[in-house]
């Protein structure tokens, strides 16, 4: 696995029109000028990073535009970050997969158009549900009707490569709801579907009125029956589960986040975004008007830079890469930190195999069907 020469770049756009109430990413409501200093202090920071030595001998192969809203920026903004990130850094010339986050009710079909002309050829939309009333029990600013109009138009404008997000296990959401929503997104053929269940977040609204006792959510029965629907959908279709909350069309699996999935080489600008670069993470400050500042005033902006011993960085690789139905391979593992897990693990992953939850099989390790839905405890115990 050549690190350098599949690096991913990511750009987070820290602006959301309002905030949703289950929301923890780092976003907020753009306050006057705050789009047009944070574009430019972004321009900025393309251009240092470009003398990075360390940045000179990468190679991207993706580009991701994520947040917050990507597309509350004018497209002509994010058709100049496009333009700037492909003169100043150095992108792959093949076909390199470059994704735009885009949320309803926030680009027309004209944006749609320009946006495609600027060389962005795949959108992540954020859907999330195709009920109205769900949609606004999350605070989301769209509606289920902005939501089919965003993907015809996207469509329209030529993008065939659409991912769409969606979330189960909302409050006051019912199996029977779930499966409508599932079967709306399924009818427009996506090529992608990354589908995660709702998590009440420390701090967010919903938290606060989940503690009230202002929503239902649903109960464990009821969310493994939303389970049980994707799994009856994706099997009766042609996308394959791939990740275990992502499924795609073969070859449509999305290669920004296979590769930070594999723990690859990550370049992330913008306040907050975070940066995986030869056993080092860095992360930029959360913080807008300190971001712009660290930037204007042309000094680094990372908050914080750990450097992760080799084992660590094993296991790390080891834990990320479960999260894909392909899992691990061994000799990438041996070849990448001269380690191996059957070695390294010993009698945990014994168990592990034991008990049906990992399969050690033709130089990979990977999770059982069994193991899946246990994720989050066996590699709890890998970490
Ligand atoms: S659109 Fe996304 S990033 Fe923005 S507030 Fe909602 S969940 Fe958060």
């Amino acid at each position: 696995m050549d690190l350098a020469a599949q690096a991913g770049l990511y750009v987070h756009v820290p602006f959301c029109r309002r905030k949703c109430s289950y929301c923890s990413f780092f976003s907020r409501v753009p306050g006057p000028g705050d789009l047009a200093r944070f574009c430019a202090a972004l321009r900025l920071q393309i251009g240092q990073v470009a003398e990075l030595a360390e940045v000179a001998d990468l190679s991207f192969a993706t580009i991701f535009i994520g947040g917050g809203t990507p597309s509350i920026l004018p497209v002509r903004a994010l058709a100049e970050v496009l333009a700037e990130l492909h003169h100043r850094l150095p992108v792959a010339g093949t076909a390199p997969e470059i994704s735009v986050e885009v949320n309803p009710g926030t680009i027309d079909a004209e944006g749609l158009i320009e946006l495609r002309r600027a060389g962005c050829n795949r959108l992540s939309i954020g859907i999330q549900s195709f009920d109205d009333q769900e949609l606004a029990g999350l605070g989301r600013i769209h509606s289920a009707a902005e939501a089919r109009a965003t993907i015809a138009a996207a469509r329209a404008a030529g993008f065939d490569n659409l991912s769409f997000d969606l979330m189960y296990g909302l409050p006051g959401q019912t199996a029977a709801d779930w499966q409508a929503t599932l079967d709306q997104a399924l009818a427009f053929d996506p090529v992608h579907l990354s589908m995660y269940e709702l998590t009440v977040e420390e701090g967010t609204d919903l938290a606060r009125d989940a503690e009230q006792g202002r929503w239902r959510l649903p109960d464990e029965e009821e969310i493994l029956l939303m389970m049980a629907a994707i799994d009856a959908a994706i099997g009766a279709g042609s996308l394959v589960r791939y990740e275990i909350s992502n499924y795609a069309l073969p070859s449509r699996e999305c290669r920004h986040n296979v590769n930070y999935w594999q723990n690859g080489w990550y370049l992330g600008l913008g306040p907050g975004a975070v940066s995986g670069l030869g056993g080092e993470r860095r992360t930029a400050v959360a913080d807008l008007a300190e971001y712009c500042r660290l930037v204007e005033a042309g000094r680094p902006v990372w908050r914080e830079v750990e450097r992760l011993d080799r084992e660590a960085a094993f296991r790390e690789t080891v834990v990320m890469g479960l999260r894909m139905l392909a899992g691990v391979t061994i000799e990438d593992l041996r070849l990448r930190f001269g380690l191996d897990p059957a070695t390294y693990y010993g009698p945990i992953l014994e168990r592990l195999v034991g008990q049906g939850f990992l399969r050690l099989e033709e130089g990979r390790l990977r999770l059982t069907t069994r193991g899946l839905p246990l994720a989050n405890r066996v590699m709890a115990e890998l970490v």
